[in-house]
């Protein structure tokens, strides 16, 4: 592929392969290690940046340049891709503290910036709103598929944004997923992020209960669990990530829930959703009530995988 020029000197490309643009990839954690790891493999030059020394060391052992900074990481790169917690991640490092000293300020016009991290619709569009008066095109990126999907290359990418923007990152975001979805303009790739996590948060809350429901009624999990896929209760977390320890083989559940999608994350999902149902005036009345389940969950789990919602039925799932 090559980068449109737009009129900018944006245009350099420093690794062997000339048709491939430097990318700078800045937040490798669960999702962010092995997406940028995939990018590595696929042959394009990557310079990295986490605030943590460790998550860098996994990406420079698979060939990538170790940044400083993200405005150390994003010198001389095209296309800048962030996975980051939260939208107050996403805002301080494009925008920086006081709106205006962050690395959008630093780009040159014409770098295309991806944010794969799941923020507020509104977040989103704040940073596409000052991206675009700095001639920077800016998309939102959220991702499904999970840590197994980040790891495999098979994510689904929802995509907000400009359609020229769209177009540019595709062969990009096809490294690391398989379905590449433009769902509307700016804000539109996270709100139906969100729309997608409340409801994988009501079908892990609910799984999590009739297989509890089962087993306190002599059933084993694994026969109950085959039986439902099989029938009218299949569901996602049926098929790839049962909530029951030893049910299925990697999975965070029978790895002590650890890895996976951390359930404070989750949690900062489900808020976003009521958040935007509150603002939207829609009722969302199964959504609020997975939400009040991670809310008490994550008082004591927030780190272990959302499956371990298992344990407020069984805390023996956890030893
Ligand atoms: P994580 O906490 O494992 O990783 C986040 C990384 O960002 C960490 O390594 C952290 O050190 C780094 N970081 C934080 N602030 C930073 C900063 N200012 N500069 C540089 N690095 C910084 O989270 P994750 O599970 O990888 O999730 C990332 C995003 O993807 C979240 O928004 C999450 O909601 C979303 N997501 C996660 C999953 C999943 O299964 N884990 C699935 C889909 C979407």
């Amino acid at each position: 592929m090559s980068i449109k020029d737009t009129g900018s000197s944006n245009i350099i490309t420093a690794n062997n392969d000339t048709t491939k643009p430097n990318i700078a990839f800045i937040g490798l954690g669960n999702m962010g290690a092995p997406m940028a790891e995939n990018l590595v493999k696929a042959g394009y030059q990557l310079s990295v940046y986490d605030l943590s020394e460790d998550a860098a060391k996994r990406l420079k052992q698979a060939g990538a340049n170790v940044a400083n900074s993200p405005k150390d990481a994003a010198n001389n790169a095209q296309i800048i891709i962030s996975m980051l917690p939260a939208g107050k991640h996403v805002h301080s490092i494009y925008l920086g503290e006081n709106g205006a000293n962050g690395l959008l300020a630093e780009l040159p016009r014409g770098t295309l910036v991806i944010d794969s991290s799941t923020i507020a619709a509104a977040d989103a569009r704040l940073v596409a709103e000052v991206a675009s008066k700095l001639g920077i095109d800016f998309l939102d990126a959220p991702v499904s598929g999970g840590t197994g999907g980040a790891i495999a290359g098979s994510l689904t990418f929802i995509v907000g944004g400009d359609d020229d923007a769209f177009a540019k990152a595709e062969p990009i975001l096809s490294v690391m997923g398989k379905n590449i979805f433009h769902a509307g303009e700016h804000g539109a790739g996270q709100v139906a992020k969100i729309c997608n996590n409340m409801l994988l948060g009501i079908l892990m809350a609910g799984t999590a209960e009739a297989i509890n429901l089962g087993v306190k009624n002599g059933l084993d999990p694994k026969v109950l669990s085959d039986i439902m896929l099989q029938s009218s209760g299949r569901n996602w977390t049926l098929e790839v990530y049962n909530p029951y320890p030893q049910v299925m083989e990697n999975v965070p559940s029978s790895n002590g829930y650890q890895g996976g999608f951390m359930s404070k994350l989750m949690q900062k999902d489900l808020n976003l959703a009521m958040q935007t149902a509150r603002d939207t005036d829609v009722e969302t009345p199964m959504g609020a009530k997975a939400t009040e389940l991670y809310e008490s969950h994550i008082v004591d789990n927030g780190d272990k995988d959302f499956s371990s919602i298992m344990a407020r039925h069984d805390s023996s799932v956890l030893s």
